[in-house]
């Protein structure tokens, strides 16, 4: 039998950024996941750091994402130091942009909504999105330009991430499930993966979308309650000399993002299709819809790649994270569409929390204990 100090589940962005941050502090970290790990929603994902809301359900999530998206510079700088890889980080704003005969009215609405959640932007004609995008179409009639915004890419951040982390000493192992969390009484003592018993102090569910799955024994029941969120994507080639991008681009409809090789990604789509990993015609043709929408330009480029990840839902759209009901458990799930852009504070949360240092954000709304049975709950805390 292994003994850790943590034991996380899931080496997506979530869990590989906090066993990261942990081995900071010199304990000993393991991180299991059932997969490659970083082959899920992290490897899928666009790379926005935006924390401009979506809807107004992701009000109660800005401040935290302000915070994060501050800490991204530090966090890269010490993933690429340690590992030695790129992440393809930059920070060249993003524009959004309005195309209706109320696009003037909706844009200023959208701006006074950015400026009181503390997130910089600035009102810019089309003119000027065109010229700062380096191409938008001509039914662009207003934008906006968010000066912090930054992009990484997914797929070259977690894999930086995992070298970095085992660099600091943590032990990632794949094709490792784990299949039942290990309980001594109210206590979580570690977990059991491919067969074998792993004792830790702490034990940290990040299994993203899968988490509730992991937490599905009754005691447990409601912790985790996440779902699946399909999100489909596509990576366009720009003819050579015809459309380039400077930054994101995004409308109510879609994204463009670019990529230091010349690609571009756009998406997506928000689905309720279960565990099913499908590109479908039907989510092409809407990414391709909003794409030419924004960027008419694209209609020659190639179509070179189309893949789909699932988000990590909650019933609330918010995530998941703080203690569980039982002592030495931790959730670190539910990031939903933004895990990318979280990850830095997520981590230094949880360094927080398993350090018993003050914690530095207020992160009630995102505690585990607003899912779970109250009795459950109440009879927990009580102990
Ligand atoms: C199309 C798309 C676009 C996105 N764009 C953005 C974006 O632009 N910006 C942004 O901030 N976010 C974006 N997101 C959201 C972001 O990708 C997720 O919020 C984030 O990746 C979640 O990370 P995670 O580590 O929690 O989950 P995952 O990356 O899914 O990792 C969970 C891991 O747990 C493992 N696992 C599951 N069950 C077990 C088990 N029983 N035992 C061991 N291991 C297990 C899995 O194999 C997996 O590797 C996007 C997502 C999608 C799908």
């Amino acid at each position: 039998m292994s003994t850790y100090d943590i034991a996380i589940i899931g080496g997506g962005i979530i869990g590989a950024s906090t066993a990261f941050e942990l081995a900071a502090e010199k304990l000993r970290v393991i991180v299991l996941d059932r997969r490659e790990p970083g082959r899920e929603a992290s490897w899928a994902a666009a790379g926005m750091l935006s924390p401009a809301p979506d809807s107004p359900r992701d009000l109660p999530l800005a401040p935290f994402a302000v915070q994060s998206l501050r800490l991204y510079p530090q966090f890269v700088a010490a993933i690429e130091e340690s590992a030695g890889k790129a992440t393809g980080y930059a920070r060249d704003g993003a524009i959004e942009v309005f195309f209706s005969t109320e696009a003037g009215s909706e844009r200023d609405a959208r701006l006074r909504e950015l400026r009181q959640l503390g997130i910089a932007a600035e009102a810019i004609s089309a003119d000027t999105a065109r010229e700062m995008a380096g191409a938008t179409g001509a039914e662009v009639h207003a934008a906006l330009f968010l000066p912090h915004e930054g992009t990484v890419e997914p797929r070259l951040l977690i894999d930086a991430l995992l070298a970095a982390a085992r660099n600091r000493g943590v032990e990632v192992r794949g094709s490792c499930e784990v299949s039942k969390l290990a309980r001594d009484g109210d206590r979580c003592t570690g977990v059991v993966a491919a067969g074998e018993k792993i004792s830790a102090a702490h034990v940290i569910l990040a299994a993203g979308c899968f988490s509730s799955q992991v937490a599905s024994e009754p005691s447990l029941s409601g912790l985790a309650p996440t779902r699946p969120v399909r999100g489909q994507m596509l990576a366009l080639r720009p003819k050579t000399g015809g459309a380039g991008l400077q930054r994101v681009v995004r409308s109510q409809r879609g994204y463009l993002v670019p990529r230091k090789d010349g690609r571009i990604v756009a998406g997506s789509t928000l689905e309720e299709a279960g565990f099913e990993k499908q590109v479908t015609a039907a989510g092409v043709a809407k990414i391709l819809a909003a794409t030419l929408e924004m960027c008419p330009e694209l209609a020659d480029a190639e179509l070179v790649e189309m893949w789909a990840g699932l988000r990590p839902g909650t019933p609330d759209d918010l995530p998941i994270l703080g203690p569980a009901n039982v002592a030495g458990l931790w959730i670190a799930t539910g990031h939903y569409r933004n895990g990318i852009l979280l990850a830095p504070a997520t981590a230094k949360l949880f360094r927080e929390f398993i350090t018993g240092s003050n914690v530095s954000f207020d992160v009630r709304p995102f505690s585990p204990s607003r899912f779970a049975g109250r009795e459950l709950w109440a009879a927990q805390t009580a102990t």
